[in-house]
């Protein structure tokens, strides 16, 4: 018996991944990656409802950090104009639209290295502001101390956004400014403080199909898995340095899905950029495998969404329904 089958079946003790484990689940024959994947999902989770998020560019561009895939580097000529933060009355204007919309929890991203003490004011008004509004709250920001995190969370914090983009091996290729344990770092700040932790990553940088394993492989074996974990399809975006790279495989992508779905099986799977590339087919599949979260909206950060009209019509058509806040 796999380690992985073993770790499945006794459900509520954590386990400790390795990548040949985690490669065994990932390499077997899609029909049975993909039931072992459903059944995980049945067990912890309603198979026919999806969480809706929707997020919120709070600060666009302008950022000293060089991710290779992001148009809103300040390394990358994208062209984008670089904006001042929010106000946050503006802010929860956008919210409850979202709220009217459908979505449960509001994100909300800015582009920096970290928050500077300036700003923190603000942010602490917007969480208060959005969580008043009966939404779930996340911030994405950079990187947070552990007085920070704490601030966030005593103003209602409920996830904080930090993705591991990629594996610890690959992650040079992608980001320079900071370190693959920076980010461990703070998602480390992020738990101690009592925040939710949202962290995933990116199929598409150039990565090996083991980058892509290992990567879920690290956030299964953080002492708390992630409640929610994102998975991105890289958007290539002009101007940015991954602005010619390849395509993912559908099927590889897929299989990613069901793998985070069974390496951690109560954490919210969540199918973010790139699904306006997708066809419905694919993202009914990866509907199957696991996935149960995705973004609502025409736009997420500076990159396209399907609107709301093509994700109704694809939830309806698939029998899914939207999850509501208990
Ligand atoms: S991904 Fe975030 S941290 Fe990286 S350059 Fe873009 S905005 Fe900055």
């Amino acid at each position: 018996m796999l380690e992985s089958e073993m770790s499945l079946k006794d459900g509520l003790s954590a386990p400790r991944w390795t990548l040949s484990s985690a490669r065994a689940l990932y390499e077997l024959p899609f029909n049975d990656l993909l039931f072992q994947a459903q059944t995980a999902h049945r067990a912890n989770f309603d198979p026919n409802r999806v969480q809706l998020s929707k997020l919120l560019n709070i600060k666009t561009g302008g950022c000293p950090e060089d991710c290779g895939y992001c148009s809103q580097s300040a390394h990358h000529a994208s062209g984008l104009k670089a904006s001042k933060l929010m106000e946050p009355e503006a802010v929860m204007a956008e919210a409850r639209k979202a709220m009217e919309a459908g979505a449960t929890r509001y994100c909300m991203g800015a582009a920096w290295r970290s928050p500077k003490p300036r700003d923190e004011a603000a942010i602490v008004a917007m969480v208060e502001g959005v969580k008043a509004l009966g939404l779930e709250t996340c911030m994405t920001l950079g990187m947070l101390s552990p007085g920070q995190a704490r601030r966030f969370a005593e103003a209602g914090l409920d996830y904080y956004n930090h993705n591991l983009d990629t594996s610890e091996r690959f992650y040079p290729e992608v980001v320079t400014t900071r370190s693959f344990d920076d980010r461990l770092e703070t998602l480390a700040h992020v738990r101690e403080a009592g925040i939710k932790v949202c962290s995933g990553g990116i199929l598409g940088l150039g990565e090996t199909a083991d980058d892509r394993i290992d990567m879920l492989v690290t956030l299964a074996n953080l002492p708390e898995p992630p409640e929610s974990v994102p998975i991105n399809m890289l958007i290539p975006m002009p101007g940015s340095r991954m602005a010619e790279a390849s395509s993912v495989d559908p099927i590889a992508f897929v299989r990613i899905v069901a793998l985070a779905r069974l390496l951690m099986p109560s954490s919210h799977v969540r199918l973010t950029a790139g699904r306006t590339a997708m066809s419905d087919e694919m993202q009914a599949l990866c509907f199957f495998a696991g996935a149960n979260s995705i973004f609502i909206g025409d736009t997420l950060l500076t990159a396209a969404n399907p609107g709301a009209d093509r994700d109704t019509r694809l939830l309806d058509r698939l029998g899914l329904t939207a999850e509501t806040l208990a």
